[in-house]
């Protein structure tokens, strides 16, 4: 079990103690599927890279299977379990995306190995794995590969930031049915931060965080009828 308690992340801005995550918890089993969905600039990035120790919060705790975490780099955190995928994903000028798959494989992979993860999200492996994983890629395709390359890593829980951003509706559809793949197999948690209805159904659980506060959350089909009530929610 993953759990956030007490959560708080302040900055400061312009000389002023501003609030971004206020008192935020919640908890995700193994198995299961957590959507946190909410305005643009809610904080739902922000609380990403506080589970993933990109950034450290200011007051509260992160226990994974009731082991405090929190004080963990994100190297730690990956060999704990954690896997995480960026909103807007990194570039690697240098670095083929057969060598990214390889990296996070921790091994060679063969030629069929790669085609098959690369085809879960919709890519050719043919045309992509000898390119280099830098600016030449579109938003897009290098969001689908670094989304490959955490299906490749079998973490326990797995963050997914908007995974739907920059994907034509054909991969999207593929990488609906990899999330149902992962979510039958039970054997790792999903947390996808998106506003995608397609993706906000295979929930479990839902959470809604609105100005860095949690407004809704609980069993998905409650708080999806609460959300369809507000139009929170829109598909492709
Ligand atoms: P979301 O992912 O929900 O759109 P974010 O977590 O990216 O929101 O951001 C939440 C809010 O915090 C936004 O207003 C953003 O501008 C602000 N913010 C996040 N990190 C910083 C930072 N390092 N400095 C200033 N503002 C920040
Ligand atoms: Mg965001």
């Amino acid at each position: 079990m993953l759990e956030i308690k007490n959560m708080t992340y302040e900055i400061q801005d312009n000389g002023q103690t501003r609030t971004i995550l206020d008192d935020v918890s919640l908890q995700i089993e193994k198995g299961k599927i957590l959507v946190i969905t909410g305005p643009n600039g809610s904080g739902k990035s922000t609380l990403a890279k506080l589970l993933m120790g990109i950034i450290q919060p200011t007051k509260g705790q992160i226990l994974l299977n009731g082991q405090d975490i929190t004080a963990l780099s994100v190297t730690e955190r990956a060999r704990s379990g954690m896997g995480y995928t960026f909103q807007q994903p990194p570039r690697f000028k240098g670095i083929t995306v057969r060598k990214l798959l390889e990296i996070a494989a921790g091994e060679k992979l063969t030629e069929e190995a790669c085609c098959n993860y690369l085809s879960e999200v919709g890519i050719c492996a043919k045309d992509y794995l000898n390119r280099e994983a830098d600016t030449s890629l579109s938003g897009g395709e290098m969001k689908r590969i670094e989304i490959a390359t955490q299906l490749i890593k079998h973490s326990e829980f797995t963050i997914f930031d908007e995974p739907e951003a920059g994907i034509d509706l054909w991969s999207f559809s593929m990488l609906v049915e990899t999330f149902n793949r992962l979510k039958a197999r039970g054997d790792r948690g999903l947390i996808i931060i998106s506003h995608q209805e397609r993706l906000i159904k295979m929930a479990d659980d839902i959470m809604v965080l609105s100005d860095g506060k949690i407004t809704k959350k609980g069993k998905a089909d409650v708080v999806l009828n609460q959300l369809h009530c507000d139009k929170m929610t829109y598909s492709i």
